[in-house]
């Protein structure tokens, strides 16, 4: 899964997303399927995903550099 564009409806664990289309951004306080945006408009929601901003698990993006 492309964490950068995680499809509406999708299973996730807990943790903040980013609307790819608004900017718009959720926390899911635990493991659900994403909803639509709140903003969403077919007009204006074309790609119609999430970017996971922070989670558990599969988001490597340490803020330490670790060698
Ligand atoms: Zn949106």
């Amino acid at each position: 899964m492309d964490k950068n564009c995680i499809p509406y409806g999708s299973d996730v664990s807990a943790g903040t997303f980013e609307c790819q289309d608004c900017g718009d951004v959720i926390t899911m306080a635990s493991r659900s399927s994403l909803p639509p945006c709140s903003n969403y408009s077919s007009l204006t929601h074309i790609k119609k995903c999430w970017k996971n901003l922070s989670g558990q698990g599969d988001a490597p993006n340490d803020p330490y550099p670790n060698k």
